[in-house]
């Protein structure tokens, strides 16, 4: 059994829709679980539902912005049958509910049961067209599977109770008649009920948690690029393809940046030994980026991860003393408390150092936690680039022009938090 995994721009309108399918049709005999986001940007859009509805502010163009969308598009595929359509019309009016009910007191909770419907309507939409073009498929709750704690909108997963359910699946593939599973990816419920959610653009994990439970032989992640590049094309010109990358490798890349793919998708295949394949839907034939247990990385080349819009947070004792264990304690669970993440950090004797990404309410509330005993410079504006097997050239050249704050040297990585300089300087 496989599982494929098709995100938001594989499925943002009727020909998004059709390719997907042509894609499938190479694979018709195959047991398939497939996993799929919300169409296009149709979490943002829901996400502003949520927001307005949260200020009492008036959400009746979004709604029907969502429901135009869904319906053009299922027009143009030439409609569905009229269980899917009912099924579809059920989550419209689920949604219209939602809405109207009062706030509830737990902000998570109402964005979850919100969001989640632009994943249960694309899953209609594409198992329709599957099952009316002819192929043996079905159509699944995912949350009858994935059980996950009450942490709303980034739930961590019950494990066991959620592997209780992998019989579902099996049931439905290997004993009834149905090749192609079509399930959500992102959502899960907890144990009380509620749907949950594993947090913004979480189907990738989701697609990796269904491989772990029924034992898949692979996971294909199927992208608008061809695979997974030693750099984000945005930033650099003259990217390579990795055709294989370790499971290890992947874990670091993601961990520093890279978002080719969502970085807790890998930690289930790993432990299960499932190869993860990224390939790109738009150019099916090409082999893409293999992910498993084996080299780094071939080719052996150095990737880039670039991150802009970085600050530098200096902390240091108002009284002079040393950054000992026991400030670094206090400092830590202060940035635990405002949520922050911390993209790297330094110390010297007399201050610590940590370069997070720039959020100002969240450095205002650090900053308040800490006045006490500490203070606390900021600098704005900073790139951070992280290189992976580097080049010493190459790196010098990305520099170049650059006042460097922080850099760190280890055996396989570089780490340089800089600023441009100014013309003038
Ligand atoms: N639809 C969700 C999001 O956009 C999940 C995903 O795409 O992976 O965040
Ligand atoms: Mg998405």
């Amino acid at each position: 059994m496989k599982v494929f995994k098709f995100g938001g721009a594989s499925v943002k309108s009727a020909d998004a829709v059709r390719n997907i399918v042509d894609i499938l049709r190479k694979f018709e005999h195959t047991k398939i679980i497939i996993v799929v986001s919300a169409m296009g940007k149709m979490t943002n859009l829901l996400e502003k539902a949520v927001e307005a509805h949260r200020n009492g502010s008036p959400y009746d163009s979004v709604v029907a912005e969502f429901r135009h969308y869904h319906s053009e598009i299922i027009h143009e595929l030439g409609g569905l049958s009229q269980d899917v359509q009912s099924r579809i019309d059920g989550f419209m009016e689920e949604l219209d509910q939602l809405l109207s009910l009062p706030v509830a007191s737990d902000y998570g909770m109402d964005y979850d049961r919100i969001v989640s419907i632009g994943e249960l309507v694309s899953t209609s939409i594409i198992e329709g067209f599957l099952k009316s073009s002819g192929f043996r498929s079905e159509w699944l709750d995912v949350r009858n599977v994935i059980v996950t704690d009450q942490k709303h909108q980034n739930a961590d997963v019950n494990w066991t109770r959620s592997s209780a359910n992998a019989d579902i699946m099996h049931h439905h593939l290997n004993e009834g008649d149905t090749d192609m599973l079509v399930t959500q990816g992102f959502i899960g419920r907890s144990a009380l009920g509620n749907t949950t959610t594993l947090g913004r653009e979480g189907s990738d994990f989701s697609a990796a948690i269904l491989a772990y439970l029924c034992d898949a032989e692979d996971v294909t992640i199927w992208k608008d690029v061809p695979g997974m590049l030693n750099a984000d094309p945005k930033w650099f010109n003259n990217t390579i393809k990795l055709e294989e990358v370790s499971y290890r490798e992947t874990i670091e890349l993601s961990y520093y940046g890279a978002s080719v793919i969502h970085p807790k998708t890998i930690k289930p295949l790993q432990n299960k030994n499932i190869p993860l394949y990224v390939k790109s839907f738009l150019h099916p034939e090409d082999p893409g980026t293999s992910i498993r247990d084996g080299a780094t990385c071939v080719p052996e080349v150095p990737s880039y991860i670039f991150k802009a819009d970085q600050v530098l947070i200096s902390i240091s004792p108002k009284d002079f003393s040393f950054i000992v264990e026991q400030s670094l304690s206090e400092i830590f669970q202060a940035i635990s408390d405002c949520g922050m993440k911390i993209n790297l950090m330094q110390n010297s004797a007399l201050s610590f150092s940590i370069v997070v990404d720039n959020q100002p309410a969240r450095r205002q509330q650090l900053m308040e936690l800490l006045s006490g005993s500490f203070s606390v410079r900021y600098n704005e504006g900073l790139k951070l680039l992280t290189i992976r097997h580097y080049d010493k050239k190459i790196a010098d050249s990305l520099t170049q022009g650059n006042e460097i704050l922080v850099e760190q040297r280890s055996r396989h990585t570089w780490r340089i938090a800089m600023r441009e300089l100014s013309k003038s300087e």
